[in-house]
């Protein structure tokens, strides 16, 4: 089982009605393990049809296994039973409408809430640029600071205006001639929104360097 799927393993749920497409040998049904790594030395994998279905197997009346199965394994399905009421094969949290959102809550359930999270990704932004501001505050962006540190030889001064070091802070916010392209570009609103941005970034990695300490 891949890496994600383990981690989501806790919080599915299989269903087990007539329709459902759950793999005998390979899905995770039973107790969170599939039947080949619940029983690894039983070779089920040469007696059953590889694509067998818990639901070719499964009757109203309990389970009808081909005779090739143990009886060791025969009882350790008992617990299983049809359910016609339920529809579906896979339920997340007891509900099979699961929405990709819950996933990424799930997912991501252990990792810190950021107070600066809004400032970065907002459902109207565009996803280039959020990721790039994102980039931005953890250092990842790769300026010829980030790259030095990593041995990769390049030229340590900006690559715009040749005169300072290219670092993150310098780019986005001291560079001269970087500025002098974003006040062509935009001359209205250049001023109050770079300081607007330079307060919040300043804010913004006053906190990472915090958090990070
Ligand atoms: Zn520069």
């Amino acid at each position: 089982m891949g890496r994600v799927a383990l981690q989501i393993n806790s919080i599915i749920r299989f269903g087990f009605n007539r329709n459902s497409i759950t793999s005998f040998l390979w899905d995770p049904w039973l107790f969170g393990k599939s039947v080949m790594t619940v029983f690894p030395s039983s070779n089920l994998d040469s007696l059953i049809p590889l694509h067998a279905m818990v639901s070719d197997y499964l009757r109203d009346d309990g389970w009808l296994l081909p005779a090739v199965v143990s009886d060791t394994i025969a009882i350790s399905l008992q617990h299983f039973k049809f359910n016609q009421e339920t529809n579906g094969t896979l339920f997340w949290q007891d509900s099979n409408k699961a929405c990709f959102s819950s996933f990424i809550k799930y997912y991501h359930r252990e990792e810190a809430k950021v107070d600066w999270y809004n400032l970065v990704w907002h459902k109207h932004f565009a996803v280039k640029y959020s990721f790039y501001t994102w980039l931005a505050i953890n250092n990842g962006l790769k300026t010829a600071e980030e790259l030095l540190k990593r041995t990769i030889r390049v030229p340590q001064s900006c690559s715009l205006c040749f005169v300072h070091s290219e670092t993150t802070g310098h780019l986005l916010y001291e560079c001269d001639y970087a500025f002098s392209v974003l006040q062509n570009l935009i001359p209205m609103v250049i001023k109050t929104a770079v300081e607007a941005k330079l307060a919040n970034w300043k804010h913004t990695e006053n906190l990472r360097i915090s958090w990070a300490g």
